[in-house]
């Protein structure tokens, strides 16, 4: 059974890198009919906090990212974890090292001096641990020696290390807490995931949790090597890698500062590393059939804030408007009457061909809600110049004989008047739209006359006939 998981370090908000991971993992399980997991790292008690982890989960819900089990807290694993280096020891697969901080850095300065790296090879690697009786000891990975490890890894092909470029490293700190590099095998392995999707920054770590892996193999089966996939991370539009400056933000900025919807991010986020052909919008199903590791490319991907907010335009067009109504009134800056919330919604349909995001759909509405005398945008003040008075008195005119209020018979309406006037059409609706919404561009002109209704109409006009 495939079983892959997403495993956070709860220290920020869950940024777009880590969404990608989490949306990768996902897809890939819900592909092959397996399980997706959740574990949050939160060993690093200093680093970690309980906004981070809320925003975490908060983003993935949004993302609708489910998990399949509740969500796994490394922390509270601890003593397993350090059950397992125990085992180690026990079976001479780790061991015991008293070395002290002074021997340590004599070490270190040893392999400075030499210019080559820190390779600890403990001389309590072979000695009998019983020695030192209570001094205070770490649990260091008795690594091998020679040979090579070999990684066939399903994103960046065969790897390989040789092993004297690994070093003992620790499984257990002094006061007997797990390293990064253990907790992340054992619950890999109790957790029963057999892919280990991530960001090839943890290419090298994969080197060193493999011997902890098979060490334990040795000892009791039923370990194997998971498969891994290391995708290459996102860089910004300028190939650098993602950061800050490049809106490396968390989920929720992308949702509450930029507007986009959850499928558009995901959408864009699955097209960064990741092709079916030219396609560009893959629908959540398309993407569950399509989806494999195979597709995973090895060069890192740029992002790109435009392409975005194209997919995100193409997703507002598609959305139930009544979800679009409800997404634009949490935006408004005031609580709308009952009417108010009917006219948006009957807005939705002419306001979101033209947003590339909420903002823009949101304030696409203003002109809904304006009171008037309307504020009248500088670039379409001239508009409403010259000879513009009188053609707008001619439309009052017009449109208050009218009995009814239906499109057909407003486009009737002001049609007539351009032909009196012996100007084109548009002539007359650029002053016109100026009038009802105070802006150059607006949703067509007789569907802002249609949502406005008459009273608010005629008297915004007559407002600019003098
Ligand atoms: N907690 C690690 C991180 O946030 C991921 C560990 C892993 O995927 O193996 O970078």
């Amino acid at each position: 059974q495939v079983v892959t998981r997403f495993a956070p370090s709860p220290t920020g908000f869950l940024h777009i890198g880590g969404a990608r991971t989490a949306l990768f993992n996902w897809l890939y399980a819900r592909h092959n009919g397996g399980k997706f997991l959740l574990r949050i790292e939160d060993t690093d008690r200093a680093r970690s906090t309980q906004p981070a982890i809320d925003a975490i989960l908060t983003s993935m819900r949004w993302l609708g990212l489910d998990w399949d089990e509740p969500e796994v807290y490394q922390f509270s694993r601890m003593a397993r974890h350090a059950e397992v280096a125990h085992t180690m020891v026990a079976h001479g697969h780790a061991y015991r090292c008293f070395l002290t901080a002074q021997e340590l850095d004599a070490m270190r300065a040893e392999a400075q001096a030499a210019k080559k790296p820190l390779r600890i090879r403990s001389p309590w690697r072979d000695r009998d641990s019983a020695e030192d009786g209570d001094k205070p000891f770490v649990v260091r990975l008795k690594a091998p020696l020679d040979g090579a490890t070999t990684i066939e890894d399903r994103v960046q092909g065969s790897v390989t290390v040789q092993n004297a470029e690994l070093d003992d490293l620790v499984l257990l700190r002094s006061d007997g807490t797990p390293t990064y590099m253990l907790a992340v095998v054992v619950d890999d392995h109790d957790m029963g995931v057999s892919h280990v999707i991530r960001g090839d920054d943890h290419l090298n770590n994969a080197f060193r949790q493999l011997p902890i892996i098979r060490a334990m193999h040795a000892i009791e089966g039923g370990w194997p090597d998971p498969i891994y996939a290391h995708i290459p991370l996102i860089h910004g539009s300028d190939g650098a890698k993602l950061s800050k400056r490049h809106g490396a933000v968390g989920v929720e900025f992308y949702r509450d500062e930029l507007g986009i919807l959850p499928e558009a991010l995901e959408n864009y986020l699955l097209r960064l590393g990741w092709g079916h052909g030219d396609d560009e919008v893959i629908s959540r199903e398309q993407a569950i059939e399509w989806f494999d590791l195979d597709g995973v490319g090895k060069s890192p991907s740029r992002f790109d804030l435009k392409k975005l907010e194209n997919l995100n335009g193409i997703y507002i067009r598609d959305a139930d408007d009544a979800r679009l109504a409800e997404l634009v009134t949490a935006r408004l800056s005031f609580e709308p009457t009952d009417a108010q919330s009917a006219v948006l919604g009957r807005a939705m349909a002419s306001l979101k061909p033209r947003a590339a995001n909420l903002n823009e759909l949101t304030r696409g509405t203003d002109f809904l809600f304006a009171t008037r005398p309307l504020d009248i945008a500088p670039d379409a003040a001239p508009l409403l110049a010259g000879e513009a008075p009188a053609l707008l008195a001619k439309l009052h005119a017009a449109l208050d004989a009218l009995d009814g209020w239906d499109t057909e018979a407003l486009e009737a309406a002001v049609r007539s008047v351009a032909e009196d006037a012996g100007v084109k059409l548009g002539h007359v609706a650029q002053p016109l739209r100026a009038a009802l919404t105070g802006r150059k561009t607006s949703p067509g002109i007789f569907d802002v006359l249609d949502l406005l209704g008459r009273n608010e109409s005629l008297g915004r006009i007559e407002d600019q006939t003098t």
